[in-house]
C-alpha cells in the first residue's frame, strides 16, 4: 500500500502546546497545488496517558468544535501530565460547508473508516487518522449531534463489546463524561465507523450525541465542556475533582428502539425528547403535504421507554429516521 499523503505541521513527542495543520495535497481548479489544513492542536507534559479528543466527524454538529476550540486555546502543558490531541474539526471539508459529509467526495466520514492512503480526500484523513492518531491514543472521544436532520436528548454514550474488559473501561469513562443521558448503545450499522476503528485497536472509547437541529444551545455546549474535563481527569491526564450530576441510564437492546416512516410528507410529533411512551403509543403523525381530505400515517413506538431522538425539520421521506425509544435502566 501507498504512503498517506497527510503530513503534520506540529511535532507529537515534544512537551509543549503546539497548534498547527494535518497538511493533506488537494489538486483541484482553483488550487492547483492546494492542500486542505485540518487544524490540528497538541498538548504534551512528560510522561503521561494520551487523549485523542475529536469534533467534526460530520461537519454540521456543533458542540465538539465549540467545547474543543475552547479547550485548544486554553489548555496549557502545566495544568495536565501526559499528551491531549485537539481535533475539532477533523472533518474539515464538511465542516467549512456545514454539511454532514464531504462536499468534495460525498462520503460520510463516520461510513469511511479504516480509509484508504491511496483514496478519496476523506478516505486519506480516515486512514491518517486510523493508522498515525489512534495508535497513540489510549482513550478516545468522539463527538456527535444530531446535525441538521436529526435533534438527541443529550447524552454519552458507550458500547456493547465482545471484550468485556473493554467494555466496562468504556462505560466507565462514559460515566466520568456524566452527560444528563448516559446510553449503552446499538448502533444500527457500524462498518466503516471511527468508533469500530478504534475499539478494533483496543483503545477506550466515547461517543456523544448533544442535541442536533443544526446547531447548539448554551446547554448542550456546557455538557460537552463539563464532559472533556471530567473525562481527561479520569484518565489521569488533569488533575481535579470530577464533577457528577444526577444522569439518566438508558439501553438500546434491539431493532425495536426505532421507528422509520413508511410515507412521506408533514409529520407532526406527538410526544417531545424526553416524554415517556408505551408500546404502541403513537409517537408521530405524517399527513399529506400534498392533498387535503386524507388520514395521516400513524407511527407508534415498538416498545416502553423514553423519546431519546426524532427527525427535523418539519417535512419527513420514506424511510427517514422518525424516533428512537431508549430503555430506562
Ligand atoms: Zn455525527
Amino acid at each position: 500500500m501507498s504512503k498517506n499523503p497527510i503530513s503534520a505541521t506540529i511535532p507529537f513527542d515534544e512537551d509543549g502546546a503546539h497548534h498547527g495543520f494535518l497538511k493533506l495535497p488537494y489538486s483541484r481548479d482553483d488550487s492547483a497545488w492546494g492542500s486542505v489544513m485540518i487544524p490540528i492542536t497538541v498538548v504534551a507534559n512528560g510522561h503521561g496517558p494520551t487523549a485523542l479528543l475529536t469534533g467534526g466527524n460530520h461537519g454540521d454538529e456543533y458542540e465538539g468544535p465549540i467545547a474543543l476550540q475552547d479547550l485548544a486555546a486554553s489548555l496549557r502543558p502545566d495544568d495536565i501530565k501526559g499528551r491531549v490531541i485537539i481535533l475539532p474539526m477533523m472533518n474539515l471539508p464538511a465542516f467549512s460547508k456545514g454539511l454532514r459529509c464531504s462536499p468534495i467526495d460525498g462520503n460520510n466520514m463516520n461510513r469511511s473508516f479504516p480509509g484508504r492512503p491511496d483514496g478519496t480526500v476523506t478516505q486519506k484523513i480516515c486512514h491518517y487518522i486510523a493508522t498515525e492518531l489512534v495508535p497513540m491514543a489510549d482513550i478516545v472521544l468522539d463527538f456527535h449531534s444530531g446535525g441538521r436532520t436529526l435533534d438527541f436528548l443529550p447524552f454519552a454514550a458507550a458500547h456493547v463489546l465482545d471484550n468485556k474488559a473493554q467494555e466496562r473501561d468504556c462505560m466507565a469513562a462514559m460515566q466520568a463524561f456524566n452527560a444528563p443521558y448516559s446510553v449503552r448503545m446499538l448502533e444500527i450499522d457500524n462498518v466503516g465507523m471511527f468508533d469500530t476503528e478504534v475499539e478494533t485497536q483496543g483503545k477506550v472509547f466515547v461517543t456523544t450525541e448533544l442535541g442536533g437541529a443544526g446547531t447548539s444551545t448554551a446547554r448542550s455546549v456546557a455538557i460537552a465542556k463539563k464532559g472533556i474535563r471530567n473525562l481527561l481527569i479520569h484518565a489521569g491526564i488533569l488533575s481535579g475533582t470530577i464533577e457528577l450530576s444526577e444522569t439518566v441510564q438508558l439501553d438500546m437492546p434491539d431493532e425495536s428502539c426505532f421507528v422509520f416512516a413508511e410515507t412521506a410528507g408533514l409529520i407532526e410529533y406527538l410526544v417531545d425528547l424526553g416524554d415517556v411512551v408505551s408500546e404502541g403509543q403513537p409517537i408521530a403523525r405524517v399527513w399529506p403535504s400534498d392533498r387535503t381530505g386524507q388520514q395521516p400515517e400513524t407511527l407508534k413506538a415498538k416498545r416502553e421507554g423514553i423519546l431519546t431522538a426524532r427527525h427535523v425539520p418539519g417535512l419527513i421521506k420514506m424511510g427517514d429516521f422518525v424516533g428512537l425509544v431508549a430503555v430506562q435502566l
